[in-house]
């Protein structure tokens, strides 16, 4: 029978939003030109949806999707959601060869201790960019944008790359983008178009093109939070039995969310969020006590497979103008989706959103507002609850006496039942990003104060050790 935990579970865990049925006809114009600047995860599902709807539609209409093939930050982690939206919104998907592994359980681990944790749900685990010889799944998805579409749907599609957008212009109602690409007489190559879909990530904020693009269009981006990842080699560990399992590292770098992700044998990915991690931080965790029983590799930092950490960015908060008349930003630039997890489900859900307005309602700033905008602002709340969660969170694992405390409480809930209770359903919606996060707090704190009104005495533990950051 299941406990009331899985109930609570499958009662409240999100789900796909199905395929809408807009029953209005469309109002785009056919031969309307759609430029798209970038051909990462939301740029590509973009450029796809909007060709899923208007071949609905029957609706011809120009796509230009322009992308630097840089390489992206590594991470690339499906969750259960992002994969079922995408089968669901895409009609594709992740192939088998993109598969590097399946994750079926995660380790919770702070400075005190580790808890297993079983996933009620698989992750996928992918590289996101193609390198050292794997296809990546964002290449994977640029690649298939026109899968099923009749042949006649190429014609549709232009994509250029690799190539960097300089400078987006507004030329009357439409755009101008002006190109790295140079044409035969060595001019600039440049692209006009009717629609501008600015899907740049990140990576872009600060360039020329951008401020220019914010001057032109009214973009605001949204609040940022820094955040690294790196690919690390661990053939030459000691050992290493961290298998299929990841790892939610809480604040063993102080003030940071870190993550162990697997990706084969001999290869993990670590993330931090809320801290750049150094080669000094890489050393530290590796060899760090509270993982000593999976992992052993003194001198991690020697072995990384692109030989650095990249820095990066995420967003903690939503954009406060991400739209206007005939353009709109999709992806990380808008800031709607769950703060901290699962970026690729929320570029699914917003670029379909994105689309479906300017197929069926327009493309003005109240369009974007009233289709787009709206549907999407149910992430602002919940984030907030998130961001203050990952706040004090960050506070209270300084406390030698609240990570024992944690941990203490978390093991006494497998004891029970391996499938654990309140914070055992906290730790997956980490690892899952099912629950929203104001029932993830709410478990928290259930769990917490459960255990402690049942074992006080189990407060004193850890007083008397250090405060971790403490002078
Ligand atoms: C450390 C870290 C780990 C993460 N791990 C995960 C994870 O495991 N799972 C998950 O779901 N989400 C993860 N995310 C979030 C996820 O990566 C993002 O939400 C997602 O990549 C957003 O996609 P995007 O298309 O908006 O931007 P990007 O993926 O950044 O794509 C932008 C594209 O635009 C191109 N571009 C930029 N400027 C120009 C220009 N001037 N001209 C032409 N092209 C341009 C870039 O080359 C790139 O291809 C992670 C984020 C970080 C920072």
């Amino acid at each position: 029978m299941a406990s009331w935990i899985e109930a609570l579970e499958q009662r409240f865990g999100r789900r796909p939003p199905p395929v809408s049925r807009v029953s209005t006809p469309p109002t785009l114009r056919p031969g309307t030109r759609v430029i798209v600047v970038g051909g990462g995860i939301a740029g590509s599902s973009f450029a796809r949806q909007l060709l899923l709807l208007t071949n609905r539609e029957n609706l011809p209409v120009r796509v230009y999707l322009i992308n630097s093939t840089n390489c992206n930050y590594c991470g690339g982690l499906i969750t259960d959601l992002a994969l079922q939206t995408m089968q669901e919104l895409l009609a594709l998907d992740v192939p088998a060869h993109l598969v590097l592994k399946q994750v079926k359980s995660c380790i919770y681990v702070n400075q005190k201790g580790y808890v297993p944790v079983q996933l009620n749900q698989p992750l996928t685990a992918t590289l996101r960019t193609s390198r050292f010889g794997v296809e990546g799944f964002d290449d994977s998805l640029k690649d298939r944008i026109l899968e099923g579409l009749p042949g006649e749907y190429a014609e549709q599609l232009t994509s250029i790359e690799p190539t960097i957008v300089k400078q987006v212009l507004r030329e009357g109602s439409g755009w101008r983008v002006v190109l790295s690409k140079r044409n035969p007489d060595k001019s600039f190559m440049e692209i006009e178009g009717d629609v501008l879909i600015m899907a740049s990530g990140f990576r872009a904020l600060n360039r020329p093109m951008m401020t220019g693009f914010q001057a032109a269009g009214g973009y605001v981006p949204p609040p940022t939070m820094e955040a690294s990842v790196t690919e690390v080699d661990t053939s030459q560990a000691e050992f290493n039995y961290i298998g299929s399992r990841m790892f939610i590292l809480d604040n063993l770098v102080p003030g940071a969310m870190l993550a162990f992700i697997p990706k084969g044998e001999n290869w993990l990915t670590v993330t931090s969020l809320g801290h750049r991690m150094s080669k000094e931080d890489i050393d530290y965790l590796f060899t760090h006590p509270s993982l000593r029983e999976f992992i052993y590799f003194p001198q991690a930092s020697a072995h990384l497979r692109c030989h650095t950490i990249c820095p990066a960015s995420v967003y903690t908060g939503a954009s406060p103008g991400f739209y206007g008349d005939g353009w709109a930003a999709v992806g990380d630039l808008t800031g709607y989706g769950r703060v901290l997890k699962d970026g690729y489900f929320a570029s699914f859900l917003g670029t379909r959103l994105a689309a479906e307005t300017i197929v069926y309602h327009g493309t003005s700033r109240s369009d974007f507002n009233r289709y787009y905008h709206a549907p999407l602002r149910f992430f602002a709340g919940d984030n907030r609850v998130g961001m203050t969660l990952f706040n004090w969170d960050n506070r209270l694992q300084q406390y030698p006496w609240f990570r024992h405390f944690l941990v203490k409480a978390a093991r006494a809930e497998a004891r029970r039942r391996p499938y654990g209770s309140s914070l055992h359903a906290a730790f997956r919606s980490l690892a899952t990003g099912e629950l929203s996060y104001r029932l993830t707090a709410t478990l928290f704190v259930a769990g917490l104060l459960g255990h402690a009104a049942l074992h006080p005495w189990d407060l004193a533990a850890g007083r008397g050790e250090d405060r971790v950051g403490a002078g």
